[in-house]
Formats: structure tokens, sequence, C-alpha cells
């Protein structure tokens, strides 16, 4: 490792935004004298996520996409909606292929220092960032830090906070059962019980798919409840019976979807970044294209010698929709699977994406509001009004 401990800046944790952070720092020809230490208890690529995230055909990932989509379906209260999208396509990353382009450009990188700790705290002394390890005290100009959850966090407005949780198997099939051309985005007719639950299912090709049992509730469920409810939709929906596939990867994740507002700071110079800079959209959970605007313009900051966006992620509108939903998805899971049906069954697919992106104008999300029930936004405005009146 490099004898210095003072770099311009540390990336304290190497996951999705640690490392989107990194790629585009190295990317950037201003930022290519700067010196940059990137830490993590591990620096290597591990297979235990898989990114979904909509973009246009000419994404900027390349080959690190797995998987394309152009078609996806919908299933709610018994109605099939299927559609090929126009603007969009829906991409999947593997997080080992990610790690593993953006270590090795990062290990090829004579400014980079790689160096795997536990990361204890981080502080602000002597103008200068601090990060706090088990290899010892390190500081910087910025640190941006994806690690811990900044500090007073527990006391943060919270009203509601629910957990996205699922299990996926990636399977592999006898028979070619599968089309890889279409996604299901999300099957809400399976058995409902313990939160909005529903089941997605993304085809790599005829024989091979990873399918995610997946429910929004404030309760994680039992390893074998996962279990039962993918042996049931694999059985039922898919026709597969235990012998006719093998389960070759599984994957478990916890996402927090929550109406908390994330400081952008850790402290003094020390920059939240991805889940813990609160960039997980609190209506959906999807975080990984937000990770690449926010490293995007993380960079552009600097390029320009600038400090980095306090802003919130989502202009105020939006923070509002995610609350409304949000207490639907808690309080109200059967309303909210109408909500969904009616969302499908009167929107385009390209419009409800580019809605969930916050890139939709006024006058198309009044479009899209009143295409859904009414009564459970009035409800949900009423219930969250300490809130969204006081700026949400
Ligand atoms: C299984 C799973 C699937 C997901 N799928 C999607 C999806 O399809 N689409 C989407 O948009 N979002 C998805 N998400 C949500 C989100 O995109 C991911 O959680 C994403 O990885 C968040 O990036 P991050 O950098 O904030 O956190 P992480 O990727 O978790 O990175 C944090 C890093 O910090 C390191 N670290 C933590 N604590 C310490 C410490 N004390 N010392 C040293 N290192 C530490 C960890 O080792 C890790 O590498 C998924 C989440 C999960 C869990």
């Amino acid at each position: 490792m490099n004898s210095s401990r003072h770099f311009d800046f540390i990336i304290a944790g190497a996951g999705a935004a640690g490392l989107s952070l990194i790629w585009n720092f190295l990317s950037a020809d201003e930022l290519k004298e700067k010196s940059i230490l990137l830490a993590d208890r591990v620096l290597k690529p591990v297979r235990d996520k898989t990114w979904c995230f909509w973009d246009d055909k000419q994404h900027k990932f390349g080959d690190l996409i797995f998987h394309s989509w152009e078609s996806l379906e919908v299933r709610a209260l018994g109605a099939i909606f299927s559609e090929k999208l126009n603007d969009y396509r829906y991409h999947c990353v593997k997080s080992d292929d990610y790690a593993e382009k953006i270590l090795e450009i990062a290990r090829k990188s004579p400014n980079v220092t790689l160096l795997e700790t536990d990361i204890q705290e981080f502080g602000y002394e002597d103008g200068r960032a601090v990060m706090r390890s088990s290899e010892g005290l390190f500081t910087a100009g910025h640190i941006f830090q994806s690690a811990l959850r900044p500090p007073g966090f527990q006391k943060l407005k919270l009203d509601v906070s629910l957990l996205q949780h699922f299990t996926g198997w990636h399977i592999h099939t006898n028979e070619p059962v599968f089309d890889p051309a279409k996604a299901t985005f999300m099957d809400f007719d399976v058995p409902q019980g313990n939160g909005v639950t529903f089941v997605y299912v993304l085809p790599f090709n005829r024989h091979e798919a990873l399918v995610e049992y997946t429910l929004f509730s404030e309760e994680l469920i039992t390893d074998e409840e996962y279990e039962i409810g993918l042996k049931n939709y694999i059985d039922e929906r898919l026709g597969l019976s235990s012998g006719q596939y093998a389960i070759t990867y599984t994957e478990k994740g916890v996402i927090p979807m929550e109406d908390r507002r994330y400081p952008a700071q850790y402290c003094r110079r020390v920059w939240n970044v991805g889940t813990m800079g609160g960039l997980t959209k609190p209506s959906t959970g999807y975080t990984f294209t937000r990770i690449q605007q926010h490293s995007a313009e993380i960079t552009r900051a600097l390029v320009q010698g600038a400090q980095p966006s306090s802003r919130a992620m989502s202009p105020y509108r939006f923070r509002v929709y995610d609350m409304m939903l949000l207490y639907n998805l808690h309080r109200h899971p059967d309303t909210s699977i109408r909500i969904f049906h009616d969302l499908f069954l009167k929107n385009r697919f390209d419009r409800i994406l580019q809605f969930l992106e916050e890139k939709t104008r006024f006058h198309q999300e009044l479009k899209i509001m009143s295409s859904v029930p009414w009564l459970p936004f009035f409800r949900a405005i009423y219930k969250m009004k300490h809130r969204i009146f006081t700026g949400a």
C-alpha cells in the first residue's frame, strides 16, 4: 500500500455506489492526478446481487449488461398486461461482473490505492476528513462513504418504514420454457398475506431464469416461507415440478423502503452515497440508476472545483408521490394491488417507467394519478399531511 495516509479522496465502501464513483473519477481527465483510496472489507468480485434497471438502448454499460429485455409483463387481479417497450430496455448487471471490471480499472490506475479494512468511523479534524479503520487512521480532502449509517440516523423523521425483502433462485430447466425477450416485472397473482407479495421472473435464455419471491412488509419471513413461495410459483405458474429444474444460484436481499430523509453528509467533508445516502427510491426500492446519476453529479462538481450538492435526490412532488404510495403499501396492501392493476391497465409501460424514473412532467403525472383510484391517495395526503406540508 501507498505509505501516505492522506489522499485527495477516500471512497469508503466498494459496492454499487463506491465502484460507480471511482469509475466516474477515473474517467474524468481533470481528476487523473488526484490520489484516491478505495476501502472495503473485501475488494474482490462477489456474485450477491443482480441489479436491474431501465435505460435507453444506448446505455453506457457496454459489455457489463448480462441481459436486456424488450418486453415486460405485469399480472394483477387476474389480468395480464404485456407490452413491448419503445423508449426503454430493461437491463440487468451482475454484481461480480461490475466489480471485476471496475476493480481492474482501479488496480491499473497509478493514482489509486486499494485497502481491505474494517471501516469504523468518520470524522473531521483540522480541515480534513478522517476515516478510522482496523488498518488505522486515513485522511482526505473529501470522503465518500457507503459503509456506515450516518450519525443521528435513528432520530430522523420517519412515518413509514417498510422492507423490500426477497429470495431468488436462478434455475436451469430441462425443457426450453422461457422467452428471453420478455421479463415478468411484477406478478401479484400469488397468495397475499404477509404484506404486498409478488414474483418477478428474469429469463436469460430458453432454459435459465432468475425467479424472485418478493414482499413489501415490516417483518422478514422465514427461509422456509420464501422457499415455499418459490416452489409453488415455479410449479403453478411455470408448470415445472421439482425434478424438471435445478437451482444454480440463490440471491437474497433486504432493501429499505422508507420516508426518512437521509442526510447528504455524515459530517463535514464526508458525503453519504448509495443506500447510506438515501438513494433508494422509497416506493420501489430501485437504487442502481440513482447511484449512477449521483456519481456523475459528484464527479461534475469536483471537476468544476465545487462541493458536491446537498440537495435531495428527488424533487418535492416526487417525494410526495413516494410518501403516498408508501403509505398505501404499508397500510392498505389490497388497495395497493388495485392501484398497480389500474396503473398498468390505463398507462403505457414506457410512461410508467418514465414516471418511476422521475422524468415525467407535471401534466403527465396528473394523467397518471387520474388513472388510479383517488380515495387512497386523498387518505394518504390526510394521514401524511404533517410531512407533506412541511417539505416531505
Ligand atoms: C440482493 C439485492 C438486489 C438488488 N437489486 C436491485 C436492482 O435490481 N435494482 C436496483 O435499482 N437496486 C437493487 N438493489 C438495491 C441497491 O441497488 C443495492 O443495495 C446496491 O448494492 C446499493 O449500493 P451501495 O453501494 O449503497 O451498497 P452496497 O452495494 O451494499 O456496498 C456497500 C459496501 O460497503 C462495504 N462495507 C459495509 N460496511 C463496511 C465496513 N464497516 N467496513 C468496510 N466495508 C464495509 C460492503 O462490503 C459493501 O461492499 C438490490 C439490493 C440487494 C441487497
